[in-house]
């Protein structure tokens, strides 16, 4: 990608557009110049739906491939955006209602709130904050509810509750022939194991359905380090989070200089599942002794502060060219830090982010969803920045760099990546999995509709 715009040839699409409750933009009318722009960045699709109700998710993929119009999906827009041009890109931003489902509780006193799969997790927070609720989602407020949790969702309490997508307990799909269909443990359980983890590729969630749990607020701590004492800081969180309780969740972040006025930092954020600050407080006591603190504030918040959104760039500049590299990694020991921190060294110290796993994350079985690598106990993630429009070969020069602590991984998280080359999917998910998900897309998606996403390309055999 990106591909090249198909030619259309509009009968589907005039239907399309008196038929919809939304609206249909296309280039060259008044608001197409506003619905290409996915978070400040202009794309090139075919045309965009502003979805409005379901029925209109089903019209849209009808015409789509009526058309011959490979279909991409924008709920939040915060990842793909190569994927767009050329597409019917069905916008889902008005379907976000949420609903928290009256009567009993169910075991721990969760409920079940039905999210529309056009929301945004800083919504979800806010509205279930106010019921005494939280679901683990992930530390930003604009990430859409439906890319986050098909392919992951690795949140703030994730150790004590699992992914986004492992607190799922029914999905409203739009599939590939338009069809309406109810997913979960006991209505076609074999989609509701695919879509938990197989991203878009089996359809489009108008609806999920999560079990929130009762959470009054956390005790969030931020720990400002020495960035020169990064190595042993990454050693001592490791050693302190594999003893934790499954309450203590943490991430570890190392940024780079960005000129005089940002210095490298490097920073601890460290959440506990509750409100009892004087366990939270034991739990995290070998972080707060580290030798490498420079300053620290704890203290109670809600769930909902801790989703951040992260400052906007300012219109019109020009975006960074982001070489990445991400792992899920079963066993974080020295040599794979030394590796880790050698990569991002000479990838000119790259951006890192360390999020701790295990607990609740592990203990779930590995057949049980489509994200299988439940052995791994930390997610990796290191970025370098390029200046725009970097040539080909220094981008392929710094991607080498960044590699070779990769080879430490299970394989890659393809949330926190963009890239949309053929075979990430094989390195998305070990094979025996990958194959499953494969005969699964040939079942519900064989001409591959959904197939600007990490795709998952239908089995043959
Ligand atoms: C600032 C930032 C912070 C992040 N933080 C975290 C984090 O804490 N934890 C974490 O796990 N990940 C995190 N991510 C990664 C994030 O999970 C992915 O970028 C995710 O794909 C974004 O979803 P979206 O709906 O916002 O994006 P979109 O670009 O709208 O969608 C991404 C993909 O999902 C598909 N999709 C979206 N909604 C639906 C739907 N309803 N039905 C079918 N397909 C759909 C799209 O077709 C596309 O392929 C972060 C990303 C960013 C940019």
């Amino acid at each position: 990608m990106p591909a090249p715009t198909p030619s259309v040839s509009g009968m589907a699409l005039a239907h399309l557009s008196s038929a919809l409750d939304g609206s249909l933009v296309q280039p060259g009318s008044a608001d197409y110049e506003l619905s290409r722009m996915v978070h400040g960045r202009p794309c090139e699709p075919a045309a965009v739906v502003h979805a409005a109700s379901v029925a209109d998710v089903a019209r849209a993929v009808v015409a789509a491939r009526a058309e011959g119009l490979p279909v991409a999906v924008r709920g939040g827009g915060h990842s793909l955006w190569e994927s767009l041009p050329g597409a019917l890109v069905i916008d889902l931003a008005a379907l976000d209602t949420i609903e928290l489902e009256g009567g009993a509780t169910g075991p721990g006193g969760t409920r079940v709130v039905r999210v529309g799969g056009g929301a945004t997790w800083g919504e979800v927070a806010d509205h279930l904050g106010g019921h005494g609720l939280a679901v683990s989602s992930g530390d930003t407020r604009s990430v859409g509810v439906g890319g986050l949790t098909l392919g992951a969702g690795i949140g703030w309490v994730v150790r004590c509750w699992g992914l986004a997508l492992d607190q799922l307990v029914g999905v409203q799909l739009v599939t590939a022939g338009g069809d309406v269909v109810e997913v979960s443990e006991s209505s076609h359980p074999d989609l509701f194991w695919g879509v938990r983890g197989g991203g878009g590729n089996l359809g489009v969630a108008t609806r999920l359905d999560f079990l929130a749990h009762p959470l009054e607020g956390v005790v969030h701590a931020s720990l400002a380090l020495d960035p020169a004492g990064l190595p042993d800081a990454l050693r001592a969180f490791r050693d302190v989070m594999r003893e934790a309780p499954w309450e203590l969740n943490g991430s570890l972040v190392a940024t780079p200089a960005f000129g005089p006025e940002m210095p490298s930092r490097t920073v601890l954020e460290l959440a506990w599942a509750g409100t009892d600050e004087a366990a939270a407080r034991e739990a995290m006591a070998p972080l707060l002794a580290l030798p490498q603190l420079l300053s620290a504030e704890v203290g109670r918040s809600a769930y909902a502060d801790l989703l951040q959104e992260p400052p906007a760039p300012p219109p019109g500049m020009p975006m960074p060219t982001i070489v990445d590299e991400n792992g899920w990694f079963p066993c974080l020991d020295d040599e794979v830090v030394d590796d880790l921190l050698a990569a991002r060294e000479s990838a000119g110290a790259a951006m890192l982010l360390v999020r701790w796993l295990g607990g609740r994350f592990s203990a779930i079985d590995p057949q049980a969803t489509a994200v299988a690598f439940r052995a791994a106990e930390a997610f990796v993630m290191t970025a370098a920045l390029l200046p725009p429009g970097a040539p080909e070969d220094e981008v392929s020069l710094v991607k080498a760099k960044l590699s070779p602590f990769v080879t430490h991984a299970l394989g890659t998280y393809g949330n926190f990546t963009n890239s949309v080359l053929p075979g990430l999917a094989g390195r998305m998910y070990p094979a025996h999995t990958h194959h499953r998900l494969r005969v699964l897309k040939r079942e519900w998606d064989p001409d591959n509709t959904f197939a600007r996403n990490h795709n998952v390309v239908p089995a043959t055999s």
